[in-house]
């Protein structure tokens, strides 16, 4: 992730710096002033960014599994079906505003749209301070908004829309093909040691995807076929070797909160706990850190 160690420094040096050089008249606090002050208006550029696209997932986390079209109509009261006008379409403002009420009925707007758009926020913003501006930066964020579209709507829905499912798999697959034709390969990739990024992706597609195939057909039932195609999406999108630390992830923190809802008897043994969340999760995780956590398992 070598691309983060451009933004993180200078904010940082600036923490720690000895306090003479944090004098206003050293040169040194000058060109740390502007570059500092640089930074900070890139994270809020990324935080707002992140507002914005997660007030789109919204919209295309409720319309997509109600089989609606994403683009039209536009924003409005699903209730009382009153048109949002652009002040009630800020992202976080406009559920602060309204104290989370549709303006004309008084309707209650689901927290989850204020959550979202938050949530991107920061995550965008944690995108940026990681992983700065490498180009990975932009294929990550894309398939961070996939992954995060697809865990809402297998919550709140028991779906995984295939219209998100094979445009992030094809998407996926070209990228890959691009990379190793032109010779631009992922970081997380390259660092480990291999070429050839879509040899990689599909060996890791073909892993995760066999793997859940299997599960699928010998147990008949808590996991679908929705689940393998996901499996089959991380699995490309990681790559091999990292494809066995998002199976890993997942089914460690799958196994972990089923055993949870267990003890507290939240849910009972043959109750489902959707498992597409726990893949989404884990695959983000192992973009931001899989590279270190291999290297931790392998004694790296
Ligand atoms: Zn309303």
């Amino acid at each position: 992730m070598a691309g983060g160690y451009l933004c993180r420094p200078a904010i940082i040096l600036f923490l720690v710096a000895e306090p003479e050089l944090k004098s206003p008249t050293s040169q040194y606090f000058q060109v740390i002033k502007v570059a500092t002050a640089m930074i900070i208006l890139w994270l809020l550029f990324f935080f707002i960014l992140g507002t914005a696209i997660g007030s789109f997932i919204n919209v295309v986390a409720d319309r997509l599994p109600a089989g609606k079209s994403i683009i039209s109509p536009p924003s409005h009261c699903p209730k009382c079906h009153y048109r949002l006008s652009a002040k009630d379409n800020i992202p976080i403002f406009s559920y602060l505003w309204l104290r989370g009420h549709c303006r004309n009925c008084g309707a209650t707007i689901p927290m989850r749209l204020f959550l979202m758009e938050l949530g991107m926020g920061l995550l965008f913003t944690f995108l940026y301070w990681h992983f700065g501006f490498i180009w990975e930066l932009a294929f990550v964020a894309f398939y961070c908004c996939i992954f995060v579209i697809l865990a809402v709507t297998d919550l709140e829905h028991g779906v995984l829309p295939n219209k998100i499912v094979y445009t992030g798999i094809a998407i996926a697959f070209v990228l890959a093909a691009l990379g190793s034709l032109f010779g631009f390969e992922p970081h997380y990739i390259t660092d480990l040691g291999f070429k050839w990024w879509a040899v990689n992706a599909v060996i890791g597609g073909a892993i995760f995807f066999g793997f859940l195939f299997i599960i699928v057909v010998a147990s008949r039932g808590g996991m679908g076929w929705g689940d393998v195609k996901l499996a089959g999406l991380v699995g490309l999108v990681t790559g091999f070797p990292l494809v066995f630390v998002a199976m890993f992830l997942a089914f460690v923190g799958g196994g972990l909160i089923a055993g949870i809802f267990l003890l507290l008897k939240v849910k009972k043994r043959k109750d489902a706990i959707p498992f597409g969340p726990f893949i989404s999760l884990a695959a983000m995780a192992t973009l931001f850190w899989g590279k270190d956590i291999l290297g931790f398992f392998l004694g790296g």
